[in-house]
């Protein structure tokens, strides 16, 4: 007899906070969003980061043996995680236009909308296949401002963010039952005015329109320009479809 496979939706019951994870290599930085920091040991103090082998990040910790975390308040707006979590570091500089620091391990730290920062130094890492397991040496920390730190079920219930594929808790399961449409919402969907980008979660309302983007409020979705795009991820507008 063969045992039952586990049931993934125990799964969806784990918490998690949200985190910019950052590093350096050869004068680049870059930075990602990051759900799987924690602190592994008081005594030294360590923490741990699981990163996904084809972020551009984890290119950077392995080579330079650094990390830092920023860790977002949660009343970050989309727009700050959409930037490091939708974006790859491999087509755009994360830091070209966003004001930063760098720490004693030369990683950039963010403060806006932040509440602590952390570096490490790599003091260890475990192969699991598909993402990295770095844990490290806390070598630097500071609070920056008191506040309620962001939660991973904040971000997916008042944000409505969406995962990307490279988290480690994507689950494509959980991805299809979030985007099926319910019994009625055929119909709906072919006269709903709003529409959603299937990437970041992004709702595009054409009563606001896009003004920042040259799409004035009151624009339906199919009239907006045909190389308009997210202004969250820069997902094209075949990524959206009827909210
Ligand atoms: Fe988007």
């Amino acid at each position: 007899m063969t045992a039952p496979s586990p049931d993934e939706r125990a799964l969806w019951n784990i918490s998690y906070g949200l985190y910019i994870l950052t590093s350096h290599l050869d004068r680049r930085l870059n930075g990602m969003i990051c759900n799987t920091v924690m602190q592994v040991t008081s005594h030294p103090m360590r923490i741990s980061v699981c990163v996904n082998k084809e972020n551009l990040t984890h290119g950077f910790i392995s080579r330079s043996g650094v990390f830092a975390v920023s860790i977002l308040a949660d009343t970050a707006p989309m727009e700050l995680v959409a930037h490091f979590g939708f974006k790859s570091g491999h087509d755009v500089d994360k830091f070209a236009d966003l004001a930063f620091q760098q720490g004693a391990t030369g990683s950039p730290l963010v403060g806006d909308h932040c509440l602590s920062q952390l570096e490490a130094r790599v003091l260890d890492s475990m192969d699991m296949g598909t993402h990295t397991v770095f844990a490290g040496d806390l070598v630097a920390a500071r609070v920056l401002a008191q506040g309620t730190p962001m939660t991973y079920a904040n971000y997916r219930q008042v944000l409505k963010g969406k995962v990307p594929r490279n988290a480690p808790t994507f689950s494509a399961n959980r991805a299809a039952q979030a985007n099926e449409p319910g019994p009625t919402s055929g119909r709906a969907a072919n006269t709903s005015p709003r529409h959603v980008c299937g990437v970041c979660g992004y709702v595009y309302d054409p009563e606001k329109g896009d003004p920042e983007h040259g799409v004035a409020p009151g624009t339906p979705f199919q009239e907006t320009p045909p190389d308009w795009v997210c202004p969250l991820c820069g997902a094209p507008k075949s990524a959206f479809t009827p909210a």
